[in-house]
Parts: structure tokens; sequence; C-alpha cells
């Protein structure tokens, strides 16, 4: 069952840090609208330039979908956890200069078949499975002409369909859903982990910064000389304006633009579809697994889970990964099937008794957040363009960032950063 901070909702989960904001300019050079992770990079960036800045964030909390909350005293995140691709993402080098408390992932994951450790030979067949898959896509990717990223795989032996579970689940829709072009681009070796939480990082990181905390953007008027910007709390006027939205959410209108935007870039902004992740927090104090955050395969049932993070941070924590298909699947049925689904999936793999003292302390639901609408956005096959067309300004007043513009890091905390800092850095250019 879901513990109190999970009824109160992942907005009012606890946050590890709170956040003082100054008070925000009424006439400001930049409004950045979201207080994400690209957001607080790009407003970081442009303070520092000497530019004034306002934040205008819809939720009562900054971090958008990096939060941490406690469960029984331990730090989780609901949203982003891993720092991926630690050699270029900009989190880790700011989490290094700040002496922050990071450490590497163990790439030793767990390897079960039918709730028994598996044998090294099955083992090496997933890995095997793994780089022939990596090298299929990343050969075909050579080739001018886009496709699904499932279609050019070959067979891939006994571990074949979970390498396709596992890709599928990390790029937030199954792979025949995924350009074929965008997909290697997507950088995953060299996982970090961040005590405390990456969520609490990303908070702390914009914790200085003039936010309006509970205001919600619904119009952006640029048919002047710069921009007016309409929210909940009044208009602000300024020189130019930062959207880091998530996509699903401008797929909704959710902001008016007048006049409306260029077509191509309103074709762009449809272009994405919504990735799908979510977690199952389990609390499972006996669970077979031991060592810290390692990932965890269990293979040889009818329905194996594609994601399962174990002892997260040493704590009887773990993340029971939802991929698209089964969270939509879910979604049919009643709000406690996410933790009955869990329940049932590991009972499979290692029987009734073993299980008696798991609970699912939380589940989340970001793909129904109106704020996030999906867990990040994902290209589908031969729109892979749709990223760069976003990334020019409109009438030198409008700019977007966010994860969905990250190419080498798309779907991704550090991606947005990188996102929002070079949106500033133009900005910056621009308004100078
Ligand atoms: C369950 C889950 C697990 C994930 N795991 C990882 C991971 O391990 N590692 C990783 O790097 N990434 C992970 N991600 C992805 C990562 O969280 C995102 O890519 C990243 O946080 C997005 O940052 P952003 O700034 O682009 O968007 P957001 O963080 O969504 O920020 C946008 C902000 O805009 C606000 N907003 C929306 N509409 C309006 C409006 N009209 N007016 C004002 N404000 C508005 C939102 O409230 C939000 O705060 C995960 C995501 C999920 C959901």
């Amino acid at each position: 069952m879901n513990g109190p901070a999970a009824r109160r909702g992942v907005e009012e989960a606890v946050q590890s840090e709170s956040v003082s904001t100054p008070n925000p300019a009424a006439t400001p050079d930049v409004v950045v609208v979201g207080a994400g992770s690209a957001g607080i990079a790009a407003a970081r960036r442009l303070m520092v330039a000497g530019l004034t800045v306002t934040v205008l964030e819809a939720r009562r909390r900054i971090g958008g979908r990096t939060v941490t909350a406690r469960f029984k005293g331990h730090p989780l995140d609901l949203g982003a956890h891993w720092l991926h691709a630690g050699p270029i993402n900009p989190l880790v080098r700011l989490g290094r200069r700040r002496g922050e408390p990071l450490r590497r992932a163990p790439v030793e994951g767990h390897f079960f078949v039918r709730g028994r450790p598996g044998s090294r030979a099955q083992s090496a067949a997933l890995d095997r499975a793994f780089a022939m898959a990596d090298r299929a896509m990343t050969q075909a990717a050579k080739g001018r002409e886009d496709q699904p990223a499932g279609r050019v795989l070959p067979p891939m032996g006994p571990q074949g369909r979970r390498v396709v579970a596992i890709h599928g689940l990390v790029s937030g829709r199954p792979l025949d859903e995924v350009s074929l072009h965008d997909f290697p681009s997507m950088e995953y070796a060299d996982n970090l982990f961040i005590a405390g939480g990456l969520g609490a990082f990303v908070s702390r990181l914009g914790q200085s910064l003039p936010v309006r905390l509970g205001t919600a953007v619904h119009a952006i008027d640029w048919s002047g000389s710069g921009v007016r910007v309409e929210s909940t709390a009044g208009t602000l006027q300024a020189k130019a304006v930062l959207v880091t939205t998530p996509m699903a959410v401008l797929q909704q209108d959710a902001i008016r633009f007048a006049p409306a935007l260029p077509n191509g870039v309103q074709e762009a902004i449809h272009g994405f579809t919504q990735g799908v992740y979510e977690h199952v927090v389990l609390h499972w104090p006996d669970s077979p697994f031991r060592g810290a955050d390692r990932l965890a395969s269990l293979t040889g049932m009818h329905r194996d889970p594609p994601g399962l993070l174990t002892c997260i941070d040493g704590t009887p924590f773990h993340f029971f990964e939802l991929d698209q298909p089964t969270a939509a699947a879910l979604d049919r049925r009643d709000a406690h099937a996410p933790h009955r689904y869990a329940r049932e999936v590991l009972a499979e793999q290692f029987g009734h008794r073993a299980i008696r003292n798991l609970s699912a302390v939380h589940t989340t639901r970001w793909r129904h957040d109106p704020w996030s609408q999906a867990s990040w956005a994902v290209v589908p096959p031969g729109l892979y363009a749709v990223r760069d067309t976003l990334k020019a300004p409109v009438g030198e007043r409008i700019w977007f960032a966010g994860e969905a513009l990250s190419r080498a890091q798309w779907g991704t905390a550090g991606g947005a950063w990188e996102e929002g800092e070079r949106a500033a850095g133009e900005i910056i250019g621009r308004l100078a």
C-alpha cells in the first residue's frame, strides 16, 4: 500500500532541502518557464552573466522530474536517480567541483533464472546479446534511411527478448516506436549516484534563484519587441523567454503563443511521443539481493521485469520499474494494480514465502502528472531532426530547452542541464 507521503502525492513528498527564493524581478531581462534541471541551469548561467531573471514554476517546489522524498527516514528519488554518462554529464562535473558525495554505480548486476542465481554461461549470453544489439543498431544507423530501432535487431539467442525489453524500458517506448537514428546518440555508460538523492542535489543547485512557485504560465505574447508572459500570478514583460516545460505539456497547448509559433516549430513539438518509465518503490528487508545499488535481471518466467534496482544506497528499498506497455496495461485496472503486479512478478520468481514482508510504499505517476505528462520525450522513427529544429530561437526572443532537446543525453537530467546552459549562453549572446 502507499505510505502517507505517497497518498499526499509526489508534490508533497518530503523535499530533502528547503528552498529560499529571493524576490523575483517584476520586469526581468529573461523569464524562464519551469524550474526543473534545464530551468535551474539556465537561470544560474544568465544571472552569472549579470542579467535579471524571473523563473516561473507551476509546482510548489523546484526540481521538476527530479525529486527526492523520504520513506522510513531514507531519501529516495521518485524521478531521476542515476547520473548517466559520467564523462559528459554536466551535473557530475558540477558535483565534483562542489565536493558532492558522488559514488560510482556498480557495473556487475544480479542475474537470476527462475529465482535461482544463473550460471556464468547464462549471464555471458546476456552480455553477448547486448553487444549484438549495439553493433547492429550502430551499423544500421549509418544508413541514410531512418527506421524503427527494433527492426534492425538480429536474432540474439536466448537472452534477446530481455535485451529488447531493457532497451525499451530505458528508451521510454518499445524499440519499434523509437528512431534508429536517434537511438545510438544516447550515451549511458559510466553511471554514478549521489548520496541523499539526485532530486535533493538539483534542488540545492536551485536554492538561491528568484523563483515564483505555484505559478503556471498560460500565454506568451511575442507580437511586440520583447515578450509578455502571462501566468496565474499576472503578466511579466521581458526581453526574452526560455521555455523549459516538457514537450508533452506543450503538446496540450498549456501555453498559448501569440502570434502562433511557426509551423515547423509546432510540428517539431508535436513530433515527440511520451516516454514512460515509472518506479514502484518496494520495501523488502529480506530480499535475496546482496550488495548496494545493483540492477537485477530476473529471467526465465512468463513476466520478467525489465528493470529492478536493488538495495538502493544499501537500504531495504528497491525500484521495480514499469515500462510503457506495462504501465498502459495497468492504467486499465485500479490504482493498486502496479503494487499487486510487482508482488505477483516477484512471487513467480522467488515464491510467496520470499515476499512475505515485501511492501510497495509508493508508485510514481509522472505520465498522469499535469506538469510532466510523461517521464521524458521520445523521437519516433523518421523524426530525429526535431531536436535540432527546436534549438533555433523563435523571433530572437523565444528559446526552448529541456531534456527533449539534448541529442547525446536525451531523456536525462544531465541532458536537460546541458540544454539549459546552451540556451542561456545563446540568450546572453543575443541580449549583450
Ligand atoms: C521515473 C523517472 C526516472 C528517471 N530516471 C532518470 C535517471 O535515472 N537519470 C536521469 O538523468 N534522468 C532520469 N529521468 C529523466 C529526468 O528526470 C528528466 O529528463 C529531467 O529531469 C527533465 O528536466 P527538464 O528540466 O527538461 O524538465 P522538468 O524537470 O520536467 O522541468 C520542467 C518544469 O516546468 C514546470 N512546468 C510545466 N508546465 C509549466 C507551466 N505551464 N508554467 C510553469 N511551469 C511549468 C514543471 O513543473 C517542471 O518543474 C527520469 C524520469 C522519470 C520520470
